[in-house]
């Protein structure tokens, strides 16, 4: 087969809301999947990329920060994308490369702690939309944080969230790193959690900056720059639905750029979960002429085959 492939995994499916979001039962759900991924690799599709949201796992060194804020500092929103890009990145490939072994495969699995470019001037900036970590009640500690600069938005009675800025990816800086490693044979996580946000200011090394790249667009960004044949984005639905959630609900299967594009612009999908998953889809079809897979993670073989899920062709 030969062709270089990319999958994208939902941080949601790893550590679901209903979860108690411990060690061992992220690992059980990352190792599920990681059962249909070697699975594929067995098969022959051994140019392969993971990416994976980190949400939840933010989330919770979001809260650490602050439980813990008057004994260890802080530490910044490009820190804590590092930190979960090295435990997930671990819990795939140690998952993966043991799947790997059962079927008598042998292939390195490395977890690259990736960097992407955004842009200082990115309108994003001006704008954070991106809820992260916990919902909070108490407003005079909203009020105190807002006064530290942090931003807040009220999401109906379930309280207040942090909102971060959510800017474009760039460019993937760790790119060339990921494609030496695809040379020699490797399977290659990168790109976790939407990557390390950094801006170059050219007065120095880039700097990490408070904000949260969508990992859709990230993962579809690198499918792109490296010019995988597949991107598959693996979530919590079958695919994506025209009037989702309502009576009419109807489950796209194989669409074209232009029609995608159509639904998009007639509001089908909402910003922050299906909308990022159809623009990074389109993004990469455009980019490319590959194909784009929106599926369920349970559908993994086939969605990469081409066969399970929503499928973006130009
Ligand atoms: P992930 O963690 O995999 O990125 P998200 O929660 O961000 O998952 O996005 C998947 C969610 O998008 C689904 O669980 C579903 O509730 C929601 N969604 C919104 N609009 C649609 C749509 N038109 N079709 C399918 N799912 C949709
Ligand atoms: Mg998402």
């Amino acid at each position: 087969m030969g062709e270089r492939t990319v999958i994208a995994l939902g941080g949601n499916a790893i550590s679901p809301a209903s979860g108690a979001g411990t060690a061992g039962e992220q690992t059980a759900n990352v190792w599920r999947t990681m059962v249909q991924v070697a699975d594929l690799v067995a098969e022959g599709r051994t140019e392969l990329v993971l990416t994976h949201g980190n949400g939840p796992q933010v989330g919770n060194v979001l809260i650490k920060n602050e439980l813990a804020r008057d004994v260890v500092p802080p530490v910044p929103l490009d820190w804590c994308v590092a930190q979960t890009q090295a435990t997930l990145g671990f819990t795939i490939a140690n998952t993966l490369v043991h799947e790997l072994g059962l079927r008598g495969h042998h292939q390195p699995v490395v977890p690259v702690i990736s960097r992407v470019l955004v842009d200082r001037d990115d309108r994003a900036f001006g704008a954070p939309s991106k809820p992260i970590g916990p919902y909070l009640d108490d407003d005079a500690e909203v009020a105190r944080r807002q006064a530290e600069g942090l931003d807040f938005v009220r999401v109906g009675d379930r309280g207040w969230r942090r909102v971060v800025p959510s800017p474009q990816p760039r460019a993937s800086l760790d790119r060339a790193a990921v494609e030496l490693l695809l040379d020699h044979g490797a399977i290659v996580v990168a790109n976790g959690g939407g990557g390390i946000p950094v801006v170059d200011d050219h007065d120095g090394p880039m700097h990490g900056i408070e904000a949260v790249i969508d990992k859709d667009l990230a993962g579809g960004l690198l499918a792109a720059e490296i010019g995988a044949a597949v991107f598959a984005i693996l979530t919590d639905v079958a695919g994506v639905a025209i009037g989702f959630g309502t009576p009419d609900q109807r489950w796209l299967t194989d669409v074209t750029l232009a029609e995608l594009r159509e639904h998009q612009a007639a509001g089908e999908f909402t910003v922050g979960s299906m909308g990022p998953k159809v623009d990074a889809a389109c993004r990469y079809v455009e980019r490319t002429g590959g194909l784009a897979v929106i599926a369920t993670l349970d559908a993994a073989v086939a969605a990469v085959h081409g066969t399970a899920g929503t499928r973006v062709r130009p």
